[in-house]
């Protein structure tokens, strides 16, 4: 290591063990009118193992449960999506960029069958192409208010799949297998670029894994015996969901009507994500560069800490967009920030976080980042330091 550690990532090139995010970051950012708080990425190891059904199932199902939910059609050469849920029509723009078409129940989607001439042409493009398109869907499309987005990865481990990983912050990755895929090296793959990426794996999920005899009830395993379970304890990971081979499903898909399906794997899968969701907050400091601000309003910029499982996975620093009284804590809660840090805060800001949900925790002082640690091991606890409006003239958010 050619200088002392300063534990800040971002303004370090090492290669070092104790890195949490890419050396550069490719990550771009996405319009300027888009608000999305979960990003989801499904992968799997090859075409046709239903890595779309899955996508759009997830969309589905967090929709029904009332979460503005959208999918990104990242799976550029086989775009499956539009047809699953019967979308003809073309998606349109106005003069600030792309707009994602609504299906019948209200999910954003955008695919390029959106944009094609006619959905049956094929899209001959070399990787770099496919690429470009995917970014474009991230950052010249206005997905306005969505709080779970899902990308239908192209399929494999190559170029494409991995300026996704780069270039869009995913909060986790899914990935879908069959037994007759070559799964142990599928998933093996998976969880080695998810790492690099530094990107959680919330797990796996089994399709096709039996058929279910209508008649007899009995369980058929057509590709054979299931080696997921096995698999998933390999990797420490765990099982979403197992499932079935079912002509419901298929015809579903295939007349546009998978918003019209429903079934006990597809609640229980909803669960785990929420679940996993849930257990991922976002910890956004006030601070004036890397150490936190005494006072809330007129922080230099936020550092945004990124946790699962009680631990910081990635870690960025986003300016202070302006202060305008009443302003910020719309801000950050557009971000998807559950808790913010700071030395001080007015109370009308604090009230708005309130009712945002957001947990305000006050009376910190010190490296944001020692600050976000000792808050995740319960070391940081609020003092409740309101800031007196004489004294800061409205400069702490109220
Ligand atoms: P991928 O996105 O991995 O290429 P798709 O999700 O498009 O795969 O699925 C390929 C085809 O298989 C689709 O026609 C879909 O309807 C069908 N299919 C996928 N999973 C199932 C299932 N569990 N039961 C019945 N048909 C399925």
């Amino acid at each position: 290591m050619s200088e002392i550690c300063d534990q800040n990532c971002s303004s370090c090139s090492e290669e070092c063990g104790e890195r949490r995010e890419p050396p550069t970051s490719l990550i771009e950012k996405p319009h300027e009118l888009s608000r999305i708080k979960k990003v989801y990425g499904i992968v799997s190891g090859k075409g046709g193992v239903g890595k779309s059904l899955v996508t759009s199932m997830l969309a589905v199902a967090m929709n029904r449960r009332g979460f503005n939910s959208a999918i990104l059609d990242a799976d550029i050469t086989g775009p499956s999506i539009p047809k699953a849920f019967g979308l003809n029509s073309r998606a349109t723009a106005n003069t600030m960029g792309l707009l994602p078409i609504k299906s019948q129940t209200g999910i954003d989607i955008m695919s390029v069958n959106l944009l094609l001439e006619n959905a049956t042409d094929p899209v001959v493009w070399r990787g770099p192409m496919l690429a470009g398109a995917v970014k474009q869907f991230w950052t010249d499309v206005i997905w306005y208010d969505v709080d779970f987005m899902f990308i239908d990865m192209p399929p494999g481990t190559a170029d494409v799949p991995l300026t996704v990983f780069q270039s869009i912050p995913l909060n986790g990755i899914i990935i879908v297998t069959s037994p007759q895929d070559l799964v142990s090296m599928v998933v093996s793959k998976a969880v080695i670029m998810a790492k690099k990426m530094n990107v959680p794996v919330v797990g796996l999920v089994e399709n096709m894994a039996y058929f279910k005899c209508p008649d007899c009830d009995k369980e058929h395993k057509i590709f054979g015996d299931s080696q997921i379970e096995t698999i998933a304890s390999q990797h420490q990971l765990e099982v979403l969901a197992r499932i079935p081979i079912d002509p419901k499903l298929a015809l579903a898909c295939d007349q546009g009507k998978i918003e019209e399906f429903t079934d006990v794997w597809l609640e229980e899968l909803a669960d785990l994500l929420q679940q996993s969701a849930a257990k991922m907050i976002k910890i956004a400091v006030a601070s004036e560069d890397d150490m936190v601000a005494d006072h809330f309003g007129h922080c230099q910029n936020f550092n945004i800490f990124e946790v699962a499982d009680d631990k910081i996975i990635k870690s960025f620093s986003i300016p202070n967009p302006g202060h305008i009284p009443g302003f910020l804590p719309q801000f950050l809660d557009e971000q998807g920030v559950n808790v913010i840090i700071s030395g001080a805060m007015g109370s009308g800001a604090v009230e708005l976080f309130n009712e945002k949900g957001i947990e305000v925790v006050t009376g910190a002082s010190g490296r944001a980042e020692v600050a976000a640690g000792s808050y995740l091991n319960g070391l940081l606890v609020s003092s409740g330091v309101i800031c007196q409006e004489h004294q800061h003239q409205g400069g702490c958010g109220h």
